[in-house]
Formats: C-alpha cells, structure tokens, sequence
C-alpha cells in the first residue's frame, strides 16, 4: 500500500442522470449540498448503448454550471468509433477534462456488439485520438470482474486498461478491506504505479443493496447481511447501522493509505454528509 499514499488524496461523488423532472431537482439539491464538501470533482454515469447520451450531458451541464469538475462516465460497449468521437468532441467543447472509461454492460436484448470490446480498446482510442487531452479513470475490481475467468487473469486485464494508458482508477464497492488491501498490492507487484480509489456505497435500502451486489459481483459478508435482514424494514436502524459500517471501513482505508474515496451517492446527499462529518473531512 506504501506506493499509494505517494498520490495525495481525492475524494469523488458519483450521480447517475435523473429520468424524472422531480429527480432532476432532486439531485440539484443534493448536488448543491455535496458540492459544499469542496470534491476534487464529481461524475455521471452513462448507459451502455448510449442509453443515457442525453440525460448524462444534461447533468455534466448541471454540475459544470454549479462550478464542479465533472467526469463523465463513457461505456464504449455497443458504440462505434464515431459514437465515441462525438461525445469526446462535445465533452471537449463543454470544457471536460477528465472521463472515467468503461467497457459497461449491455442491457440483456440489446444485442450490438460495437467496434470496442473491452475498457482497454476505448482507454487506447482515446489516448490515440485526443492524446492527453483527458485525465481518464478505469474501473478496478478488489472482488474482481464477475466475468472474469480468474483473478490473475482479471488482474492482467487491468494492468492492459493501464498500460493503454489510465491516470487512475476507481473501485467496485466493497465491504472488506482487505480485498481492497491484496488488490492493491497485487497491482504494485505487476508494477502499475496508478492511484486506484476505493469506490464506497452507503448502505441504506438493503434490497437494493442486494440485487446491485448480485449483478455487480461485491460481495455483502454475511455478518452485514444477517443484520440487515433483522432489521426488516426499520429504514432508520438500516441507516445508522449502515452508517457505522462504511465510517469504519472509510476509516480504515483512508489509514492504511487510500488516495481518497469516490462515493456512489445514488443522488442523495445525506449519506454523504453524514459520512464526511463522522471521518472529520467536512469544510467549513
Ligand atoms: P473491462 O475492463 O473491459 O473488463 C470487463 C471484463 O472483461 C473483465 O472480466 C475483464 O477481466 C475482461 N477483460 C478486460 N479486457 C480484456 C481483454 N483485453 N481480453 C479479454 N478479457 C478482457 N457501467 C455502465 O454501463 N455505466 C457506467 O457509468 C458505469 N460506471 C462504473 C463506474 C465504476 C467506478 C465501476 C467500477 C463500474 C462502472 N460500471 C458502469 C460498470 C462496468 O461497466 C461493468 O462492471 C462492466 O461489466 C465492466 O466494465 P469495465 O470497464 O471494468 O470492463
């Protein structure tokens, strides 16, 4: 872990883009509050397809315009060349400079393969075609990818995404350090010499949680989910429980010399806040 705390700290909130006017609202309230917590920068997801093209640089304008750095997410999954030269063209003239790259996932009946593959090809199209124009993050997987045939052979895919040439990389959720901790250290024996921020989901709504942790492949150890099914439907016990939980982890992380944290806000600002309050990151 020695090699990560050479990077210094960021810490990120993840949005996805609202569907609803009353979700657009309330994500400019929450966005509003987070932004109060000084981000090294904030990003939107997008669907793989295309599926969110609209909605994702709606919200990049939203938070742009709130004076935050934005990243927007790019899945290449399903996307042409001239797909991905359009949305690097407009993220470039709305004055984005970073983008997280991702392979995605396409929706199950949503058959187009595309021209890209894997995160690798899109990380080395865009470094061919816009050469350092982006800081670009990757996606990092401490369970590793669901897909992935074994760990060493993940591991292997990740170091391709970084040699194609990733700044950093942001993590899968987890709930145990010590995945985060090996992943690391397997990283720094391939020698990738990157930060790779620990991705962190608030716990809130545990059959969310669950059906999110069965299609992304983290893993909810079962001391946490045994509580949360006590818990039944008692929200405030959930929250607090859940509070508790990540504040430790956050905790832990940021000791044994995480380069920040990147959260899956969801669009809701509490959690959030409530988080930077118990880890003392909070700005006047
Ligand atoms: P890749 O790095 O391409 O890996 C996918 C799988 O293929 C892995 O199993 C890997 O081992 C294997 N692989 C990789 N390269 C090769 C290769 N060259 N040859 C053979 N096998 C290979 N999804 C969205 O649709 N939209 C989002 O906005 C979004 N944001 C995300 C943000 C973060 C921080 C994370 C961690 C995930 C996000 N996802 C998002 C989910 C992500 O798209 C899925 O997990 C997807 O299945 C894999 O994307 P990837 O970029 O990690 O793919």
């Amino acid at each position: 872990m020695e090699s990560q705390r050479a990077f210094g700290r960021s810490f990120s909130f993840e949005f996805f883009p609202p569907k609803t006017p009353d979700g657009v609202t309330n994500l400019a309230r929450a966005r509003a509050r987070l932004a109060a917590l000084g981000p090294d920068f904030v990003s939107v997801t997008f669907g793989a397809g295309g599926s969110t093209r609209e909605g994702t640089l709606e919200t990049v304008r939203a938070c742009r315009a709130d004076g935050l750095v934005v990243a927007p997410h790019l899945s290449c999954i399903g996307s042409t060349r001239e797909n991905i030269d359009e949305l690097l063209t407009t993220y470039h003239a709305e004055g984005v400079t970073r983008i997280v790259a991702l392979r995605g996932d396409l929706p199950s009946g949503m058959g187009r393969a595309g021209e890209f593959r894997y995160a690798n090809e899109l990380v080395a199209y865009i470094r061919e075609t816009t050469g350092d124009r982006f800081t670009l993050e990757v996606a990092a997987y401490p369970e590793f990818h669901p897909q992935a045939p074994s760990a060493q052979a993940d591991l292997e895919n990740f170091k391709r995404k970084v040699e194609a040439g990733a700044n950093g990389a942001i993590t899968q959720y987890f709930y145990n350090p010590d995945a985060y901790l090996r992943f690391v250290e397997s990283c720094e024996r391939l020698g990738l010499a990157l930060p790779i921020v620990p991705g962190v989901m608030p716990i809130t709504n545990h059959s969310q949680l669950a059906r999110f942790s069965d299609m992304c492949g983290a893993e909810i150890p079962r001391w946490i989910r045994k509580r949360l099914e006590g818990f039944g439907d008692d929200r405030d016990a959930i929250c607090a429980f859940g509070h508790d939980v990540t504040v430790e982890l956050c905790q832990r992380l940021l000791e044994a010399g995480a380069p920040g944290l990147h959260v899956y806000t969801m669009n809701r600002a509490e959690p959030t806040l409530a988080l930077w309050d118990a880890l003392g990151l909070s700005r006047a």
